[in-house]
């Protein structure tokens, strides 16, 4: 198989696709001498996945993984989901609220769940992690096994929201840890701990973004402190007040923004500044993206 940029490719004996915990503790136990390594959407640039001759469990539906193209998966989302893989390890289980603790919540996830899903499930059930990553095809094994972020200053790294793991050891039995200490240890893995089946997030009352999008010239978007640094080609005239107000603006969204992004491709003038801020109250609230701009977006890229 290969990986999404088709830039890794190996050659397992056998790949498997597992459908129940059960499955893979048989896996392991059939093969006890044999280097077992896993893989989602296989979206990781490096050589993270099985080398040849290893055995593969993919968490992915081989009729859909990675390398199959075009990629429409923004537009049907439920389309890696549809085959192979059982409820077991794509379900997410809200946990009953706890008491005095009405503003988070306990959801534990199937590996094979993609942020998508999860961001499906938070919408219907009003609760949210605080980060994800910006590719929604994922699995929650992909996530875990290579330490993902999300974007804002006060946030943690995706593992850090993660209150209990369960994987199948090399053993072929089922573990699980919930002690802070070994949790730090266990989520810096890589994907060489055993095989994750689940984990438990610790989820927040979901909020709403504020959410508006701007192209600016590069150098006001990013202002650097002596503006002769900037190439000619990204250099725009500017007041001193101007590019004062611009690096106050930049501070104060890098330091305060829920969420920050700074886009830029080569040969381009402007900058994309994607950031926002959350409220609690839902009024005026509208989904993004729409199935049209999903559309445009996907062609534009
Ligand atoms: C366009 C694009 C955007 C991206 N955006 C972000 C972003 O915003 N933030 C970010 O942090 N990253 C981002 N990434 C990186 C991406 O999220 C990671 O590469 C992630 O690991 C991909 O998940 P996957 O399901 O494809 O996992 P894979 O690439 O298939 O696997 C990753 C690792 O996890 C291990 N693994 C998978 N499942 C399990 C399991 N069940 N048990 C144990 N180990 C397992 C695998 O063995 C492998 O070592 C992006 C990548 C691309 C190409």
């Amino acid at each position: 198989p290969l990986n999404w940029q088709q830039n890794v490719q190996t050659r397992p004996a056998l790949t498997f696709v597992p459908s129940t915990v059960l499955g893979l503790q048989n896996l392991i136990k059939a093969y006890p001498h044999r280097r077992i390594r896993c893989s989602g959407y296989r979206l990781t640039r490096s050589d993270f996945f099985a080398e040849d001759g290893d055995i593969l469990v993919s968490f992915v539906s081989l009729h859909y993984v990675a390398s199959v193209l075009p990629e429409m998966i923004s537009m049907f989302s439920d389309r890696i989901n549809e085959a192979e893989l059982s409820g077991e390890l794509r379900s997410v289980q809200t946990f009953p609220p706890r008491a005095g603790q009405p503003d988070t919540q306990r959801v534990r996830v199937g590996v094979a769940v993609t942020p998508e899903e999860l961001r499906e499930w938070a919408i219907a059930d009003a609760w949210s992690l605080p980060v994800d990553v910006t590719a929604d095809e994922v699995t929650t094994g992909g996530i875990v096994g290579s330490m993902c972020h999300g974007s804002g200053f006060a946030h943690k790294s995706i593992n850090d929201y993660i209150r209990s793991v369960e994987y199948v050891d090399v053993n072929g039995v089922v573990q699980s840890i919930t002690d802070a200490k070994e949790l730090h240890a266990a989520l810096g893995c890589f994907g060489l701990m055993g095989i994750i089946t689940h984990i438990t997030y610790e989820v927040k009352k979901m909020t709403f973004a504020v959410m508006q999008p701007r192209k600016v010239k590069t150098m006001l978007a990013v202002p650097p402190p002596d503006p002769s640094h900037v190439p000619e080609a990204l250099f725009v005239e500017t007041s001193p007040d101007e590019l004062q107000e611009a690096i106050v603006d930049f501070e104060r969204r890098a330091a305060q923004d829920h969420y920050t992004e700074w886009s830029w491709f080569s040969y381009q003038s402007d900058v994309l500044v994607n950031t926002w801020s959350t409220v609690a109250d839902s009024e005026g609230e509208e989904d993004y993206t729409t199935p049209t701009q999903t559309f445009l977006q996907w062609i534009a890229a």
